[in-house]
């Protein structure tokens, strides 16, 4: 479960660039690390990983179908994308060979240079998933395409020239009513999705023409709602209904049988300057309000920008919230955004 936003030309400050984001909501035993791949006979890029801590941990069938890399992702073209999943009516069965998530998007990643290229592939190609994805390009093109296993539609679709601000939440909008799980729609109050959507939008409106690095994290880092109970979540019990996503079942400990499910990771892509901006846990870096938060009290609070041209192929943070030796040994190409005292302990704990 994910909150994207994305944002172009006039809407971002300056009108010269395109950013995209998200936060990154599985249950707190399934977590993201990030990555660089670099293989024969496609682009390089770097991403995210999505992996369970436990080989049978929680939420079985939903760790086996989005588990993977990548589940974000930037290559060296400057081809960027991000996704939320949908719920797809039970009888859109996947077509033959149809390619899981990560393995659609790694194609993606490896052979695409535009947003164009991105939903050719994503047309073409045989999908085990539904979702709603933005993809952006470093011409700064950015374009909201639903896509399921049976149906896919471009439903906004932004050059820099003529700008605009896009959201995505697990509900799609167009293809809801043919193809979507009514009871999961945005019509339905229950649910995390119209409380997350309609704010996401609201604060997208507030910032709009001065969106930046700085505004892409405080809106990620949005609580409202945060206070509702996530146990009466009817979409996903446990799930909660802010953005930077604070789940709770109020447990003392996570429980793999009954999950809760939050914010693991928040990542921010700017196509053009080719930068993956990363952080573990909750963007906004608070500590955990009840046992069952497992891991977040690891939370960075802060992001660290990954520039894929200085980087080498390789792994550089943990599914624990850790930098590896070889982030540590490129440290200096890293960028900081938000409070450098949450960046320090962990270059030292890494060197
Ligand atoms: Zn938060």
């Amino acid at each position: 479960m994910c909150t994207n936003i994305g944002a172009t030309g006039a809407s971002v400050r300056g009108g010269s660039k395109v950013y995209f984001g998200s936060v990154s909501d599985d249950p707190y035993d399934i977590r993201t690390r990030v990555i660089v791949e670099r293989e024969e006979g496609g682009y390089a890029f770097v991403g995210t990983d999505l992996v369970p801590l436990e080989a049978n941990g929680s939420a079985a069938a939903y760790r086996d179908s989005v588990s993977g890399a990548p589940t974000r992702g930037l290559n060296e073209r400057g081809l960027g994308f991000t996704w939320a999943l949908a719920f797809e009516r039970p009888e859109n069965t996947p077509p033959d060979g149809a390619l899981k998530p990560h393995d659609l998007w790694r194609r993606v990643m490896r052979e695409g240079e535009s947003v164009g290229d991105a939903l050719a592939i994503l047309e073409e190609s045989p999908r085990d998933m539904g979702g709603l994805a933005l993809i952006a390009d470093r011409t700064g093109d950015l374009a909201q395409v639903e896509i399921g296993r049976r149906n896919i539609e471009v439903t906004d679709r932004r050059t820099r020239g003529a700008g605009g601000a896009m959201v995505n939440v697990n509900c799609w909008v167009s293809m809801q009513a043919a193809d979507g799980v009514a009871a999961y729609g945005l019509d339905v109050p229950t649910t995390s999705n119209i409380s997350r959507y309609e704010s996401a939008n609201a604060r997208m409106s507030t910032v709009d023409g001065r969106i930046d690095l700085g505004t892409m994290r405080d809106m990620l880092c949005n609580h409202e709602h945060k206070e509702k109970f996530p146990g009466e979540n009817t979409m996903l019990a446990g799930h909660g209904f802010s953005v930077c996503n604070h789940g709770t079942l109020h447990k003392p400990a996570f429980d793999t049988a009954e999950p809760c499910w939050g914010t693991v990771s928040a990542e921010i892509i700017d196509p053009v300057d080719g930068v993956f901006w990363y952080a573990y846990g909750w963007p906004c870096g608070e500590t955990p309000a009840s046992g069952d938060q497992m891991l977040q009290e690891r939370s960075w609070g802060a992001f660290l920008g990954f520039p894929l041209d200085a980087l080498p192929a390789g792994t550089y943070t943990t599914l624990t919230g850790e930098l590896t030796h070889l982030a540590a040994q490129h440290f200096g190409h890293l960028k900081h955004l938000g409070p450098s005292r949450r960046i320090e302990p962990l270059v030292e704990a890494a060197e």
